[in-house]
């Protein structure tokens, strides 16, 4: 690689056709041009490096062109076009507002305005980030603006649209550059590799189209810097390791542990991830990344929005059919979670591998104590048959004496079988007794058939008790039986069990057990009317107190332990 050029400078687009990932806003000038339609002053606003600039150089060589194809493209060939490529053409002017923004600037370019072409139609004056230029240098150029020569063309570029002055924007056509498509880029830094003799793995093509975000420019750039420091031989590996990127391949095996419900195996993924140098919050929010593409990889429909090269967007769709739906709404919804709290953490560690744990959680087995569901069983039997209510898990009779007649309700009564898989006797009307009112129906027999669902009344201390009695039964998980130690619940009006908390942790906590552990409170205290809410609530009403042993019966009470070690120790405290 002798004479070293700069990619992005030597592949800058010379016609609307080279332009990269802009295809209908060149389509447009292109048409523009063609019609004669030519305003006196436009817009291009979008990313650094969409190619803004380049299209406006295009846009001005092509206006001037003596012999334009009849694709629409300037020829490259008349003594125009060789003024322009040759950079000594009086046609463009360019003018860079981020550092040439004052009055007397937009001065100068006003007074070059009035001179007409001497080759050519049009001058074209560009001005690059004119978000820049200050009030007064703005409310200079407005003049000129509104009344400009024939023969003067303004091109304003602005990353940050939103700054334009409405008196500005109302004089202006506007043009809205997208970000180029991961894929459009990788293409490009492929066509560029075979044109430098450059060897490079579409992966790795793919990771730094990925870090270029969207701009060209700097996907060149890197590409540059990574070609000469491989030699021209661009591995993924290599790639990764320059530009300090997660390897993907963590995700996936990450995944594969959340699915098998591996917390040890995830634990020790994310110290390695940590030991190699790499921010945790970078290392999460590129988790919840991942989850966002298994679940657009789920979908035909959604396929496009996944932008990545081809070998792992294959990947990604074999391991999302491995993943539930749900799984994954809750896996980013988790992760997400633990990215906003990130920040406030005093326990930045312990709150990401919470997270990693919870995300195991969702595959794991469901509790056994978690069969009662009484809320559909009572849907189940409402043709007011008498029938002896089975165990929900217990194998299907088969119906009895079934009638000869077709059995017309199927259907609707099918839409409320819990589970259709297994074959439940059907809930076959007697003869002659009509059976339309189901669908209606099902919230009201919800309520009225009370002769299943059990409804023991109980008081405070019983609800403690069972709430305790579940804690112990999840020693392991130990932020969960932190909480629920030292959050116990109370008891509001009849049925409804109130947990106050002090965090969205800890209520995320909770909220993730919360079917087990209401499974478990019914059948403790056998009552399934008992519902469960949480609060946050900052403990700031705490009773203030300046007794020691005030003090210490309020640490007792937020930590157990506290109590044992005193025994243990044989502590007074006076
Ligand atoms: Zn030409």
């Amino acid at each position: 690689m002798e004479n070293y050029i700069v990619s992005a400078r030597k592949y800058r687009p010379s016609t609307f056709q080279s332009v990269v990932g802009q295809k209908a806003l060149t389509q447009t000038l292109k048409n523009a041009i063609d019609a004669g339609k030519l305003a006196h002053a436009y817009l291009f606003c979008g990313p650094r490096g969409v190619g803004k600039t380049s299209c406006a150089r295009i846009f001005a060589k092509t206006i001037n062109c003596l012999h334009p194809t009849e694709a629409g493209e300037a020829c490259n060939e008349c003594e125009s076009c060789r003024a322009f490529n040759e950079q000594r053409s009086y046609n463009i002017s360019e003018l860079d507002a981020a550092s040439n923004n004052s009055v007397d600037d937009i001065r100068q370019l006003v007074d070059q305005v009035r001179i007409p072409p001497q080759i050519g139609k049009y001058k074209v004056y560009i001005v690059d980030e004119v978000h820049m230029l200050s009030t007064a240098a703005f409310n200079a150029f407005l003049k000129t603006l509104e009344e400009p020569p024939h023969h003067a063309i303004f091109i304003l570029a602005t990353t940050e649209k939103h700054k334009i002055l409405p008196t500005i924007l109302s004089r202006c056509q506007v043009y809205d550059f997208q970000r180029i498509t991961i894929a459009d880029i990788a293409e490009h830094l492929q066509y560029v590799a075979a044109q430098e003799g450059i060897v490079a793995e579409a992966e790795a093509l793919g990771v730094i189209a990925q870090k270029a975000d969207g701009g060209m420019r700097d996907a060149l750039s890197i590409f540059d810097q990574i070609a000469s420091f491989t030699a021209g031989n661009i591995t993924y590996n290599a790639v990764i390791e320059n530009l300090n990127v997660l390897d993907y391949e963590y995700y996936f095996r990450l995944t594969d542990a959340f699915l098998s419900a591996n917390v040890p195996a995830t634990l020790l993924l994310y110290k390695e991830i940590c030991d190699k140098g790499f921010e945790s919050q970078h290392f999460v929010s590129g988790l919840s990344n991942h989850f966002r593409n298994l679940l657009v990889s789920k979908d035909a429909a959604t396929l496009s929005l996944l932008e990545m090269g081809e070998a792992t967007a294959k990947r990604y769709g074999e391991q999302a059919t491995k993943c539930d739906t749900r799984l994954l709404y809750k896996a980013m919804d988790l992760s997400n979670k633990c990215d906003l709290d990130y920040r406030v953490s005093n326990n930045k560690r312990f709150l990401v591998e919470l997270m990693l744990i919870q995300i195991c959680q969702l595959s794991m087995p469901a509790e056994p104590v978690q069969t009662v569901q009484p809320a559909l069983q009572s849907v189940r039997t409402t043709a007011a048959q008498p029938q002896p209510q089975p165990a929900p898990q217990a194998a299907p009779k088969p119906a009895p004496a079934q009638p000869a007649t077709p059995p017309k309700p199927a259907p609707s009564a099918q839409a409320y079988t819990p589970r259709p898989a297994t074959p439940r006797p059907t809930a076959t009307p007697r003869a002659g007794m009509p059976v339309p009112s189901i669908r209606i129906n099902a919230q009201k027999t919800e309520t009225t058939d009370v002769s299943e669902k059990r409804r023991n009344p109980f008081n405070q201390d019983a609800l403690v008790a069972a709430w305790l009695k579940y804690a112990e039964t999840i020693p392991d998980e130990v932020a969960l039986y932190n909480t629920m130690l030292t959050h116990k619940p109370t008891l509001k009006g009849e049925i409804m069990c109130h947990v106050e908390i002090e965090s969205t942790i800890q209520q995320s906590l909770i909220t993730l057990t919360k079917d087990a552990l209401l499974a478990f409170i019914h059948n403790e205290l056998q009552n399934d009317y008992i519902d469960l809410e949480t609060e946050i609530k900052v403990s700031n009403e705490r009773r203030v107190s300046y007794n020691t042993g005030d003090i210490l019966i309020a640490m007792k009470e937020d930590n157990p332990n506290l109590e044992k070690a005193v025994e243990m120790l044989n502590l007074e405290i006076d």
